[in-house]
C-alpha cells in the first residue's frame, strides 16, 4: 500500500500526504488530464540514486507541451524535487516516484482554461513490479485483444494518464485470462508495446523491436538495452514487427522502469524458445541490474546524485 506517513512534493513545498488532494471536478480527474513520469531510485554505495533522472523528466515536460500545459518549473527544479522527496521520507534504499502536472479545479470545460497547472511528486517504496522470481524464470504474456491508440488519434508519445486506459484494458484483459502481462499490437495490427513496457525480440543471436510509431511509449528503459546490446556485440534491428515474429523468437523480453529487463517465458501459451530466460535477455538482465544498483560503474551515465554526478 502507499505510505501514507510520508510526503508528497507539492508545487515548491512538502506537504502531508492525506493532504495531496484534488476536487472531484478537477479537469484532471473529469477528462484524464494528468502527464506523469514512473521513476526508479536504487540505493547505490554513493547514496540513491535516480535513474533516467533528466530523461524521465524531459520526458515529462515534452507530455506536458503536446497537451499545452505550461510548466512553472525548469527540469532542474523538478530534479532537485525528486531528490527533496527521497530524502525527505528516508527512502534512500530505494523508491519508485512519481511525478505529476495536472489541470487542478476550475474549467467546466474539457480545455481546462481557468484550471490551474498543479505539480505534485510523490513517492514510495515498491519492489519488483512484475515479482522478483519473474527475474529469472520469465512471465506468461498474451496478445491483447484491445490495440494500443492508433497515430493521430491521441500521442503515444506523451506518457499521459488518459492513455492508461487504454492500458489498463489490456492489463486487465490479461489478468483476467491468467497472464502476467500482455503484448499489445497497433492499429496497423504489427507489434508494439506491453501495458507498460517495451517488448524486444531475440532470434539467431540478432535483437529487433518496433519503431517509436506513434503507438507505443519512447522508453527510457528501452534505449538502455539497446546500449547493453550494442556494448554485448549483438546486433540491432529497429522494425515492424508482425505478431507472428514473436512465436518463434528463441528469447522475447519487456523493459521498463518498473517492469526493469523481464524475460517472457510464454506467449499464448505458446513457449518462447525453450520456455525459459535465454541468454541474451540474461545478459542485458544482468547488466542493467549491475549498473542501476551501483555494482558496476554507471559507464552510460543513466544515473543521478543528489547535487551531480
Ligand atoms: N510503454 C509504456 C506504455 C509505459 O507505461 C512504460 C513505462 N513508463 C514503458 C513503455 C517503458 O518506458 P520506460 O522504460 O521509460 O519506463
Amino acid at each position: 500500500g502507499f505510505p501514507e506517513a510520508s510526503t508528497i512534493w507539492k508545487d515548491g513545498e512538502l506537504i502531508p500526504w492525506k493532504e495531496a488532494n484534488v476536487h472531484i471536478l478537477s479537469t484532471a480527474v473529469q477528462f484524464g488530464s494528468s502527464l506523469f513520469e514512473g521513476i526508479r531510485c536504487y540505493g547505490t554505495p554513493s547514496g540513491p540514486a535516480i535513474v533516467h533522472l533528466d530523461g524521465h523528466l524531459r520526458r515529462l515536460l515534452d507530455s506536458c507541451k503536446m497537451y499545452r500545459v505550461d510548466v512553472p518549473y525548469s527540469a532542474e527544479e523538478l530534479a532537485a524535487a525528486c531528490f527533496d522527496v527521497v530524502e525527505a521520507n528516508g527512502l534512500h534504499d530505494g523508491c519508485y516516484i512519481r511525478p505529476m502536472v495536472l489541470r487542478g479545479y476550475g474549467a467546466v470545460g474539457m480545455d481546462g482554461k481557468g484550471s490551474p497547472v498543479e505539480c505534485y511528486i510523490p513517492a514510495w517504496k515498491w519492489g519488483a513490479y512484475l515479482g522478483a522470481d519473474a527475474f529469472s524464470t520469465g512471465i506468461d504474456c498474451c496478445t491483447a485483444s484491445w490495440a494500443r491508440p492508433a497515430p493521430n488519434t491521441f500521442p503515444g508519445m506523451a506518457k499521459a494518464a488518459g492513455n492508461y486506459n487504454n492500458a489498463a484494458l489490456i492489463k486487465m484483459e490479461a489478468q483476467a485470462n491468467g497472464y502476467v502481462e500482455a503484448v499489445a499490437l497497433g492499429s496497423d495490427g504489427m507489434v508494439s508495446e506491453g501495458s507498460g513496457q517495451n517488448l524486444f525480440v531475440v532470434r539467431d543471436g540478432e535483437i529487433a523491436t518496433p519503431p517509436i510509431n506513434g503507438s507505443n511509449l519512447q522508453g527510457l528503459t528501452r534505449a538502455s538495452a539497446l546500449q547493453l546490446a550494442a556494448e554485448a556485440g549483438v546486433p540491432v534491428r529497429i522494425e515492424p514487427i508482425p505478431r507472428e515474429a514473436l512465436y518463434v523468437a528463441d528469447e522475447l523480453f519487456f523493459t521498463g522502469t518498473a517492469t526493469e529487463v523481464m524475460p517472457i517465458a510464454s506467449l499464448d501459451r505458446i513457449a518462447i524458445g525453450n520456455g525459459r530466460r535465454g541468454p541474451i535477455t540474461e545478459r542485458l538482465q544482468q547488466r542493467y541490474q549491475d549498473i542501476i544498483h551501483g555494482r558496476s560503474e554507471d559507464v552510460y551515465g543513466w544515473m543521478s546524485l543528489r547535487g551531480g554526478g
